[in-house]
């Protein structure tokens, strides 16, 4: 028997289970709701279908009093949630992250009184949750993405806003896809669930090495509205943003060897991810590639005068390869093996080695967190 489970535990398949007899069915979020049979099954059986993030909201009337931050969007979910848990626990506020990222919530132990609750929350766990009241909920932004899993991109963006409509009047909304300027930069949309307006954070220039780039702008714009929000100073966040070491993956210096940096940005796996990567360094030796989502680099476009040469891996090498020639210097190196090597010895002093591969890695790599360790091992054995 699997030791993860408890003793009294009974295994079954659904297919032949009565599933009248539950009060609800707790799938997990990788289950494609719009196409798995669970799904007209519970339906059929009158059963509700809810996830972990719905179990903790629940649970909430028994826990010390807290605040839960709830954080969407198509990219910097992660980093965001990441940033306020810092600066949070940099500021001596008892807090956890869950969610999409690290341990599940509910595989935690329970915070102190005044503790916050700081959960990454993917569309799909979204839709699993019926009953959070996110005191100060956050929408980074919402781009084509996970298309296979909604009907289209208008039913993808109403299941992310479904966040805010689970809040009740007190509580925050902080929306960053109202900004007029589109990535929230300047003067991100901050918004009670009513409407009106808030205060508009600006980050300067106190940003750490971790939160380099424009969309760490907004990544960082959005923690500070949600810290205001929780009721901490100024000169916390401040510290705490100038403190943030970053997540594995994201962005990630991994070396400077002789006059260059290595930066692994493995987990932009889609062209909307890599451009802000693109334009947060001026000399750019760049791998790219993999399994493409999209038949396009134009989210990349605007950046490509960034780019000395490009390095294409994968599935994607040929199509990327054609894609950027016209363009830039390209050279098709198939595995990342080759392409580190091409691009460390390419490369001249003051220049960027950049993996942002625009594409989800399941070609090549178990996953995108394999690539990047790939990646690391690879610049260092350089
Ligand atoms: P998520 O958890 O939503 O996937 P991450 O914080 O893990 O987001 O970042 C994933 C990738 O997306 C990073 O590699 C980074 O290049 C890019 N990214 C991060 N924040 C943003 C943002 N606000 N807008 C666009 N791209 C972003």
């Amino acid at each position: 028997m699997d030791p993860g489970l408890r003793r009294g535990t009974e295994i079954s398949d659904f297919l032949d289970s009565d599933l009248s007899q539950f009060d609800s069915i707790v799938v997990s979020p990788g289950i494609p709701l719009n196409r798995h049979p669970i799904a007209s099954r519970a339906r059929a059986a009158g059963v509700e279908i809810i996830g972990d993030i719905e179990l903790f909201a629940r649970a909430r009337p028994e826990l010390p009093p807290h605040k839960v931050v709830g954080i969407t969007g198509t990219n910097g979910k992660s980093t965001t949630t990441a940033l306020v848990h810092h600066i949070l626990q940099a500021a001596g506020v008892p807090s956890l992250m869950g969610g999409n990222i690290g341990l599940p919530i509910l595989a935690q132990d329970p915070l102190p009184e005044g503790g916050v609750y700081v959960l990454e929350l993917s569309s799909y766990q979204i839709d699993l949750t019926q009953s959070l009241d996110c005191d100060v909920a956050v929408l980074l932004n919402v781009t084509p993405d996970h298309l296979d899993r909604y009907e289209n991109f208008e039913a993808y963006v109403v299941s992310k806003r479904r966040l805010f409509q689970m809040q009740a009047e007190r509580s925050v909304a902080i929306d960053l896809t109202c900004s007029p300027a589109k990535a929230g930069v300047q003067g991100a949309a901050l918004a009670t669930p009513a409407g009106a307006p808030g205060p508009r954070p600006s980050p300067g220039n106190n940003l750490g090495p971790a939160l380099q780039g424009p969309h760490n702008l907004q990544n960082a714009s959005a923690a500070i509205g949600v810290c205001e929000m929780l009721g901490l100073s100024s000169s916390e966040i401040e510290s705490g943003l100038r403190t943030y070491p970053g997540l594995p993956h994201r962005m990630e210096r991994v070396a400077e060897k002789e006059g260059l940096i290595f930066v692994n940005d493995s987990k932009a796996t889609n062209p909307t991810a890599t451009a802000p990567a693109l334009a947060a360094f001026p000399a750019i030796r760049w791998i790219l590639g993999g399994q493409a989502k999209t038949d396009n680099l134009d989210e990349c476009a605007p950046h490509f005068g960034h780019v000395r040469k490009a390095y294409t891996i994968g599935e994607a090498s040929e199509m990327f390869a054609k894609l950027l020639s016209p363009h830039m210097a390209v050279a098709e190196c198939g595995t990342l093996d080759a392409a580190v090597k091409a691009a460390a010895s390419d490369a001249q002093s003051g220049e960027t080695v950049l993996l942002s591969p625009a594409c989800a890695s399941f070609d090549q790599f178990k996953d995108f967190e394999a690539r990047g360790d790939a990646f690391r091992d690879m610049v260092r054995a350089l």
